[in-house]
Parts: C-alpha cells; structure tokens; sequence
C-alpha cells in the first residue's frame, strides 16, 4: 500500500464528514482513495486504543483496584471536553468508552491512572507543557482548570 501525500485542512474539509466538535467521523463516498486508506488507517488504530484501554481497565480490576482517575493531556491542545473530565473518578464497573473513559473522540491523548491518596498525590509530579510547550512538572493532584489558569495564560 502506498502511503497517502500529506493531508491539508482543506482537502479534509472537501472529503472528510466532521461532527460538531470538528472530528472526523466518517468520509464522503466519492472520496478518493487516499482518503480512505487514510481514514481507515485513523480507524484502526482508534480500535487498538480503545482495546487497549479495556485491557487497562481489566488489568486494573484484576489488581484490586475499583476505580480510575480520567487523566487528561496537561496542554493548549487539550479539549474542553477531555478537561472538564480530567481528574474526575469513576467506578471501573461504570466506565464508558467515550462518555467517561479515553478515547473520547478520535486522536485522544487522555488516559486513565490508579487512584492514589491525596496524600500521595500532594508529594508526586505530573508532566505537563507551558504555554511554549516546554515540558514542565507539576503538582500531581493539580486538575485541568488549574493548570490552565496557572500556565496558560
Ligand atoms: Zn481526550
């Protein structure tokens, strides 16, 4: 198979279905090939995490564990959606792929953590970006908003 050429925006927007946050949901049937290789490709590798993500969930129950912590990609690129989730905890018997559980959308950079004591969390770091995306650590119990407001403003 041969690779499809880089895709502009504007070719997408020609050949590509977007729901309304703007994720490609699907492509018009008179789409060229490419495009369909190249959704395809998104597809299948969009399953993979999402059977990923199950294993995730099984391994974590399978280890004691009955809840996950939605931990969403400290970013500007982050959704409003991912960051409202971000630091939320659910039941690992309540986890629905899309609605409470990554991926959300296609391209989802989100995952899910153990559950720690505040305690814990207090005294460890989580890896996050600046506003130049530069890597920088913050407080691990730090949510979406917060880091928002602090280092992206
Ligand atoms: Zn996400």
């Amino acid at each position: 198979m041969d690779l499809p050429p880089p895709i502009s925006k504007r070719a997408w927007d020609k050949h590509a279905i977007l729901d309304n946050r703007g994720c490609i949901i699907g492509i018009h049937d008179d789409a060229p090939e490419w495009a369909r290789e190249a959704y395809n490709m998104q597809l299948t590798y969009h399953d993979w995490v999402i059977n990923k993500m199950q294993n995730n969930l099984t391994d974590l129950q399978s280890n004691g564990f009955k809840h996950y912590c939605y931990t969403a990609t400290l970013d500007a690129s982050t959704c409003p959606i991912c960051g409202s989730l971000d630091g939320k905890i659910f039941k690992i018997t309540d986890s629905v792929i899309g609605v409470n559980t990554p991926p959300i959308h296609l391209k989802c950079r989100c995952s899910v953590t153990v559950v720690f004591d505040d305690e814990t969390l207090t005294n460890s770091k989580r890896i996050a970006r600046d506003k130049n995306g530069r890597n920088i650590f913050v407080p691990a119990n730090m949510f979406y908003h917060e880091y928002r407001e602090e280092y992206l403003k």
